[in-house]
């Protein structure tokens, strides 16, 4: 879609101090796991392994974009719905942003999930795609974990974009998972429950350092309408990975009215595995560590009509 056609509703977040959200999710993510470490450190260099992203940090005038949405792709896959990174970049007031997250991709025709993970170009930033894209084979069935060069993506996105700046982050660190909430839900609940309708959205990376956990890889765009959950489930193909997986997610305590995806992950470990991060199977062995930070807007593009 040409920048113009693309619909653009703002809100501001509320963003905590950093010690305060520290507190807060510590308190909040002891209910859930054994071992609960929340601090605030200044950002790794989040190029090295394992995390490989295509910028240094998470720092530098934080948003969230909430693009397209699952109507676009249930019943039947909206195809013209195209987005390109460096518009998306623009349209949220940062151009040459460093973006993450979770959406989906297109591959030779073939629909895919995608763990976007770029500097977008600007006049003055040179783009850095370091996406990957998690892909069935149609002939096979087999998945294929595939570099992404393209610069669009298709139907949906849930994306972090910043400038890619080192920087204060949130450092959370849990394991030996006790109750039954998923680690994004778990951190998501906990931030409702504290700051009510005060949305507080947070974008970050994390690692699944050990364990394993249930994924799904949408396969190509189904020929036939997917009328319900259960067509949905039938269609995608789920899968137990094991960790380490590198996980790109957003999420969002509380939604203003722009009808927006709460929460979205998406991980991969190199080349051969990833997908939608939906939970971790294995409570007692499971260790999760990763960096977050709170961010000050949330820009919907494109929202669905009801
Ligand atoms: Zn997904």
């Amino acid at each position: 879609m040409a920048t113009q056609e693309i619909p653009v509703e703002k809100c501001s977040l509320h963003v905590p101090d950093l010690d305060e959200l520290c507190r807060v999710l510590q308190k909040g993510l002891s209910n859930n796991f054994k071992n609960v470490s929340v601090k605030t450190v200044e950002c790794p260099d989040l190029t090295q392994k394992p995390f490989t992203l295509a910028a240094k940090g998470i720092s530098g005038s934080p948003r969230l974009a909430d693009v397209g949405g699952v109507p676009y792709l249930v019943p039947l896959a909206q195809r013209d719905k195209v987005y390109n990174f460096d518009t998306v970049a623009s349209l949220v007031d940062l151009p040459g942003a460093f973006i993450i997250g979770a959406g989906a991709g297109r591959l030779c025709t073939i629909n895919c999930e995608l763990m976007p993970n770029i500097v977008t170009t600007s006049d003055c930033t040179h783009g850095d795609n370091k996406s990957r894209a998690a892909m069935i084979c149609p002939d096979d069935g087999i998945l294929m974990i595939k570099q992404y060069d393209l610069n669009e993506f298709y139907i949906l996105g849930n994306l972090l974009a910043c400038e890619g700046k080192q920087g204060p982050v949130i450092e959370v660190k849990v394991s030996k998972r006790s109750g039954k909430e998923n680690f994004v839900t778990n951190m998501r609940e906990t931030l409702k429950a504290h700051y009510g309708d005060k949305p507080v959205g947070l974008g970050g990376t994390f690692l699944i350092e050990s364990g394993k956990a249930k994924l799904h890889v949408m396969p190509d765009y189904s020929q036939v309408p997917l009328n319900s959950d259960a067509d949905v489930d039938s269609w995608l193909k789920f899968r137990e990975a094991d960790a380490p997986l590198v996980c790109l997610s957003v999420l969002i305590s509380h939604d203003p009215g722009l009808s927006l995806r709460v929460e979205h992950t998406h991980c991969f470990r190199q080349f051969n595995e990833g997908g939608h991060y939906h939970y971790d199977t294995t409570p007692d062995e499971v260790s999760y560590h990763g960096y977050f930070v709170p961010a000050e807007y949330m820009y919907r593009l494109d929202r669905p009509p009801t």
